[in-house]
């Protein structure tokens, strides 16, 4: 739970409120690294559309005892030099907002309409407490920056550590059907230069 107080998304949250939620994140993944866990899953999901099993704003922590598959695809990619979240970083027309170290652009080949990565500027495999601050924050004005855009639209984000640490934020504006599942491929009608430019305003 995000806040005993009723609150449906991280939108809704105070900067206090989501301060601890990244001071808490950042000890459990500490706590499950002590433990002998060698990648910790953090999972936002928003909404009945996107799995979400509670209306209640919350996120869920996996300890895993190895990386999942999703993260060891992207690795190869993530090796400084040749790092696809550098390459994102460098498309700076489809920069949404930044906070700290941490910036929000709009994916340039997003799975769904709106989709964002957030990612530090510096190429890092680990956030620390403070990049985790600026994250949850930057990762609450983008969902509030989708609200405002789309209404309340259900969505899923996560973390991705180990190459170059970044956030996934996926509306669920669109359904996976056949296609998606089946071939891997991505209809997406909305252009990331779109997204961007209706998310900065
Ligand atoms: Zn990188
Ligand atoms: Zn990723």
């Amino acid at each position: 739970m995000h806040t005993p107080r009723h609150a449906r998304s991280v939108a809704e949250l105070e900067e206090s409120e989501v301060e601890a939620v990244a001071t808490a994140l950042h000890a459990r993944r500490q706590a499950a690294s002590a433990e002998g866990f060698a990648y910790v899953q953090v999972v936002l999901n928003e909404g009945r559309v996107a799995g979400s099993s509670l209306p209640h704003s919350h996120s869920q922590l996996f300890w895993l005892r190895e990386p999942p598959p999703a993260v060891l695809e992207e690795l190869p990619m993530l090796e400084p030099g040749r790092c696809g979240v550098c390459d994102v970083l460098r498309e700076e027309h489809l920069e949404i907002a930044l906070r700290g170290d941490v910036v929000a652009l709009a994916a340039p080949a997003g799975r769904a309409p709106y989709e964002v990565v957030l990612a530090p500027s510096r190429h890092a495999a680990e956030p620390d407490e403070e990049d985790l601050v600026d994250a949850a924050l930057l990762l609450r004005d983008a969902i509030r920056r989708l609200r405002a855009a789309e209404g309340p639209v259900p969505l899923n984000a996560w973390l991705h550590t180990g190459g170059h640490w970044h956030i996934e934020l996926v509306p669920r504006l669109t359904v996976f059907a056949g296609l998606e599942l089946g071939a891997g491929i991505y209809v997406n009608s909305l252009p990331p230069e779109e997204a961007a430019q209706r998310l900065r305003a």
